[in-house]
């Protein structure tokens, strides 16, 4: 008898958790949005697209996205 009292016990521990994690998944995305650490991320001056600064381009002390926008914002 004590048995199936616990498996209920259980049963019911299980669902609460469940039922707890999919409300509480809608509210908070686990870090699916946030950046790669350690990777600073830079805004285009041209377009402003916001890259990895090991993957911009740097030009006269601005940051761009790729060689394109680059050569278009130069005067
Ligand atoms: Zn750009």
């Amino acid at each position: 008898m004590i048995i199936r009292l616990i498996a209920l016990l259980l049963v019911v521990i299980v669902v609460m958790w469940l039922l707890k994690r999919l409300f509480a998944g809608d509210k908070q995305p686990d870090q699916i949005s946030q950046q790669p650490q350690g990777e600073n991320m830079v805004q285009c001056q041209y377009c402003g697209i916001h890259i990895p600064e090991s993957a911009a381009v740097k030009r006269g002390g601005k940051t761009y996205c790729c060689e394109e926008h680059a050569d278009l914002d130069q005067p």
